[in-house]
């Protein structure tokens, strides 16, 4: 998906705006590599269209790149389309939470159920497993052995007995032992077919479980979106475990699920290790199939620590002199914010031509500054004249801070000296002057 993506955005290399005319190809682009990762063709579609909608209407955010702002749009777009934020498991008001797992054979049901188990013991919780899967002897056996492994009972019985007989007595005994939450492994099939569906929906009548939860594996292709329809129609799902996400997967599945079913993906399994089952992060989801976290933070950062309306303030104060010591205390502490991204550094209004290091210097000499600039009363703050004139007050400035009278002189010198660069650097004819220090 990611190499596909990169080529979207070398197109909007050199462009101002995004528009309608200039995002047709980059678009073409996210269209190619989302069904190349299998994601279904209608989701797809919609996907296309609300980020090509969302794009054009967008305009200029100052010191962003139109092509950053795609990446935004599309990695804003892709976390919505996963649920936005993390769902947790529901747990059951009273009584044992039952949570059961279904999916075709192979997905990772029965290594889910052991690993699930690990994951709720931490939480505090007691739980055991039943073992519904009757039709592979083995199938018992290898649930034994995991919750044997990770020390969880495991309720079982002959294969000669129905499955919803077996979920209906381990349920009891699950009461009989107040365990807070019983998860049920049933048995797969290659395909979909009536017989599995009717299984699944008998055990859910007997059980009426808090959670069924669809185990996908994340290599399934474009198959997934249809897989995930039918047994949300067929037995209701209220969310999706995806498996196998250590594997070379395309990601396609985890952009379907949510769309087609409205449920949310829950936990994901990365590993065969027991621990490897964690909560789905559709933000960190989206920053894999991008393949570019750290310019999606670098536009977020960007976006709200110099919001255009702020942008504009400040270079309406500096025009006309008014850039005062609390204008000085927000650019400060956002160099030193922004510090470690040195990209950053051209979208500060008058800042284009700080050097690296000198934002390293910022970001040592902002506690210096802040604790100066606390200590001065706000009118001191919106009219640094005030100090400039006034050595009695920068004396009063010096102790309350625990700096030196330099050190306050050297501030109010550097406000001023900042003062005139930016004038100078917004194009202003009158460079306004730095006042002597009067002692
Ligand atoms: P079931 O038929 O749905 O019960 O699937 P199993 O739990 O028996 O798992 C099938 C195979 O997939 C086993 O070999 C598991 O070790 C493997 N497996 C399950 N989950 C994962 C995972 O997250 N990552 C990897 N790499 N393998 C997994
Ligand atoms: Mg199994």
């Amino acid at each position: 998906l990611t190499s596909g993506l990169e080529s979207a955005w070398n197109k909007l290399k050199g462009q101002k705006v995004l528009t309608k005319e200039n995002i047709v190809e980059p678009m073409r682009d996210i269209r190619r590599a989302l069904l190349e990762a299998d994601v279904s063709l209608p989701v797809t579609r919609r996907f296309v269209q609300s980020v090509s909608e969302q794009a054009v209407g967008i305009g200029v955010i100052r010191g962003v790149e139109p092509d950053q702002q795609l990446v935004k749009i599309v990695s804003d777009e892709l976390v919505k389309l996963m649920g936005g934020e993390v769902s947790e498991l529901e747990f059951a008001k009273s009584g044992p939470t039952v949570i059961l797992l279904a999916g075709l054979q192979g997905v990772g049901k029965t290594t889910v159920c052991a690993k699930l188990a690990v994951y709720l013991k931490k939480l505090g919780k007691s739980c055991m497993l039943v073992a519904c899967d009757v039709y592979r002897p083995a199938a018992i056996d290898q649930l034994k052995i995991l919750g044997k492994q990770v020390d969880i009972p495991v309720y079982s019985s002959g294969s000669d007995i129905k499955p919803s007989e077996i979920a209906k007595k381990g349920l009891q005994e699950a009461k009989k032992t107040m365990t807070d939450v019983v998860i049920v492994d049933t048995a797969g099939r290659l395909q979909i077919d009536k017989s599995m569906m009717d299984e699944l929906k008998d055990i859910k009548k007997i059980l009426n479980p808090t959670e069924i939860l669809l185990v996908v594996d994340a290599m399934t292709g474009q198959e997934a979106a249809a897989l995930v329809t039918t047994f949300n129609v067929e037995i209701g799902i209220t969310g999706a475990i995806l498996t196998k996400l250590d594997g070379d997967s395309r990601g396609g599945a985890a952009l379907s699920v949510r769309e087609v079913s409205g449920k949310p993906i829950k936990l994901v399994g990365r590993g065969e290790r027991m621990e490897d089952l964690e909560p789905f992060y559709p933000d960190r989801m989206a920053g894999r199939i991008l393949g570019m976290g750290d310019v999606l933070s670098f536009v977020e950062k960007a976006q709200e620590i110099m919001k255009q309306e702020d942008a504009e303030d400040l270079q309406k104060k500096i025009m006309s002199a008014k850039f005062d010591f609390n204008d000085f205390l927000k650019q400060t502490r956002a160099v030193a914010q922004m510090g470690s991204m040195s990209r950053v550094i051209g979208m500060i209004p008058g800042m284009s031509k700080v050097t690296p290091a000198q934002i390293r210097e910022a970001e040592k000499n902002v506690k210096l500054m802040e604790s100066m600039i606390e200590a001065m009363t706000p009118e001191e703050r919106e009219k640094p004249e005030l100090l400039a004139e006034s050595p009695t007050r920068r004396k009063r400035i010096a102790q309350e801070s625990g700096k030196t009278e330099q050190q306050v002189s050297q501030l109010v010198a550097q406000l001023f000296q900042m003062r005139v660069r930016m004038k100078k650097l917004m194009g202003s004819m009158d460079g306004g002057s730095i006042p002597a220090l009067s002692n």
